[in-house]
């Protein structure tokens, strides 16, 4: 049998990805994926549907999941894989979390309209959908409207942390998250770590996270030795993945070429048998 290919980091239009959960799964199975996690922000409704499909046209789907949270004064990503997504404490909280998105974008569409920008909640509704609402889709709408020429413009000139229409998420700790995963019997991971200090990094160890996303598009490769060494050295997990979005943010390119190493994905298996959740 060939070797596999694991990509543990994607996104549908259940949160700011471009795909549905049936595109993207194709799109996985055309660059011959074998293994692939859906890890939606604040969201896990593609999660079933992706199994069943992936079930169909031969690709393993582990449930994943991606949290904010926020370490001094810094916001921090957390993957939670193998996750029951009918966990009532995590369900419970999406919802809550989702909710609070909704506010946030508002007070996000209040800044933009004080500077002299005509948006509304119901333009960016109309883009978002039923999906965990973020900065992604006012970008997308400002792009609609005409008030700025590309996706990353927006972000630019507006939606960029500390942006002149930047607004906060609700502050949710690292620990807290970590114990949302793993009371839903999963495991958590530090996302994306490249723009971390590693004070950070540290404290997210001390505090039980189970590993670190080493593959990710934005790590170059001495970044991912590094974080490789952290692993190693820690006697931590890695994930990996492309963190694949579609659509305006223009990273078609990295779907099926951010691949996880089989044996780290053992690994992450073996670990959930010695501890069943
Ligand atoms: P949110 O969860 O609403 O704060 O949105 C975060 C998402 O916005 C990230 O996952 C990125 O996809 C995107 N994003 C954040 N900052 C930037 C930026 N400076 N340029 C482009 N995209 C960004
Ligand atoms: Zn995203
Ligand atoms: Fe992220
Ligand atoms: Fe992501």
């Amino acid at each position: 049998m060939s070797e596999p290919k694991i990509d543990l980091h994607m996104h549908t239009i259940y949160s700011d990805g471009a795909h549905s959960t049936e595109e993207l799964l194709i799109r996985a199975q055309n660059l011959g994926l074998t293994t692939i996690s859906i890890t939606d922000h604040d969201s896990v409704y593609a999660i079933k549907e992706a199994v069943e499909i992936g079930k169909d046209i031969g690709i393993e789907v582990i449930p994943g999941v991606e949290l904010s949270t926020d370490l001094e004064d810094k916001e921090v990503h957390l993957l939670g894989y193998f996750i029951n997504i009918e966990d009532e404490e995590l369900q419970k909280y999406l919802l809550f979390f989702r909710e609070e998105r909704v506010y946030r974008a508002k007070r996000m569409i209040k800044k933009l309209n004080s500077l002299g920008i005509n948006i509304n909640i119901d333009d960016v509704m109309d883009i978002a959908q039923n999906s965990a609402i973020g900065r992604p889709h006012i970008a997308l709408t400002l792009l609609k409207i005409g008030v700025v020429n590309d996706y990353y413009e927006a972000f630019h000139k507006y939606l960029r942390d500390n942006g002149p229409a930047y607004e906060r998420k609700i502050h949710v700790s690292p620990q807290s998250a970590l114990k949302l995963i793993s009371d839903a019997g999963g495991l958590s991971f530090i996302a994306h770590p490249g723009h971390l200090k590693e004070s950070i990094l540290m404290n997210m160890i001390n505090a039980g996270v189970d590993g670190i996303e080493v593959v990710h598009p934005s790590h170059n490769q001495y970044q991912v030795k590094f974080y490789r060494g952290i692993v190693n050295h820690y006697c931590l997990l890695e994930c990996g993945g492309s963190d694949y979005h579609g659509g305006a943010k223009g990273d078609d390119d990295n779907l099926g070429r951010f691949l996880l190493i089989p044996q780290r994905f053992e690994a992450m298996k073996q670990m959930l048998h010695q501890n069943p959740g």
